[in-house]
């Protein structure tokens, strides 16, 4: 399982573009890995060259970010633009197979990669990132505690991305374009404008002026585009429309980051160690890291008729109720 090898290397303090690009070489060009031709493109068009000019996007000779185009799932020619969005993917696909706590773990990796390359590319970290996923708990089998022993044998498709880099560095309007694009290209329901998270702030009048809501375009404004749905959702259009079940659980960056408030304790690092659901559980809701889909995403699930449960409120709701 590779989520260790990523260990490996946060444990070392000499981060450096170098040692990333070269560990992501080695991920990508994983001669077992069935995806290889994939994410071996996505290494040599968008990882490599951002770590080598330090940037979160390749830009193209129009100075646009330059997209590479491969399979996602049930999307045919997917448009992966930024660093981000290349790093979800390949996450995505370095392992066929994997339990519902295991997935976590790679999520929760995925949070601390985003960190630690962000700080190289001089750009914000994402502050979000999100998982789309076959539901772990499907039909026949519903409870929590189900879900919690799901086996390490078990095969959860599932899809990694982040939220846009909000904030300074340039080009991340066309990086949501390109993902708008993407998500419209076999996304038959038409996107609102303003988007329902605009619609919700002008009618309840907030604004930047108010110190208490942080100004980012993840809590204010979130135009489409913004979110890692915007790339996970038509990666499973297909599924969604259809009403398979599957489960979303978004997690935020900082939360899983930082040490939690009172404690030695940084999910990323503890997480891993932690083989019990409930237990992992338990860290991600003291950590505070849970963040449920906002009204953009919810609009994006109820206008395809999507059967999506979200697991930030599901077990921010979990262990009210012991037993
Ligand atoms: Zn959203």
């Amino acid at each position: 399982m590779l989520p260790q090898l990523f260990a490996s290397i946060t444990s070392t303090s000499k981060i450096s573009a170098p040692l990333i690009s070269s560990y992501l070489k080695e991920l990508c060009f994983y001669r077992k890995n069935p995806f290889q031709s994939y994410t071996g493109r996505i290494y040599e068009g968008i990882l490599h060259p951002c770590l080598n000019s330090g940037k979160h996007y390749v830009s193209g000779t129009d100075g646009q970010p330059r997209s590479v185009r491969v399979p996602f799932h049930e999307h045919r020619e997917m448009e992966i633009s930024d660093y981000f969005s290349a790093l979800g993917y390949i996450l995505t696909h370095a392992t066929t197979t994997a339990s519902f706590t295991q997935l976590i773990h790679l999520l929760s990796c995925y949070a601390e990669w985003c960190r630690v390359s962000s700080s190289i590319l001089d750009i914000n970290t994402p502050t979000v990132v999100q998982m789309l996923l076959d539901d772990p708990s499907s039909s026949e089998c519903p409870s929590f505690r189900t879900m919690a022993q799901y086996g390490h044998r078990n095969k959860l498709r599932f899809s990694f991305a982040s939220s846009v880099s909000a904030g300074k560095g340039e080009c991340r309007e066309d990086v949501r374009q390109s993902r708008v694009s993407a998500l419209q290209s076999v996304w038959r329901h038409p996107l609102l404008y303003p988007t329902p998270v605009q619609r919700a702030h002008a009618a309840t009048g907030i604004g930047y002026e108010d110190s208490s809501i942080e100004s980012s375009a993840e809590l204010f404004g979130t135009p489409w585009g913004h979110c890692g749905e915007s790339v996970s959702f038509p990666s499973m259009h297909h599924s969604i429309t259809s009403g398979r079940p599957l489960s979303t659980l978004a997690l935020s960056v900082k939360a899983m980051t930082c040490v939690i408030p009172g404690t030695d304790t940084i999910p990323v690092y503890t997480i891993p160690l932690l083989t019990n659901l409930t237990d992992v559980v338990e860290v991600l809701k003291v950590a505070g890291a849970l963040r449920p889909m906002c009204l953009n995403c919810i609009y994006l699930r109820n206008t395809a008729r999507g059967c999506i449960q979200d697991l930030a409120i599901t077990f921010s709701a979990s262990g009210d109720n012991p037993g």
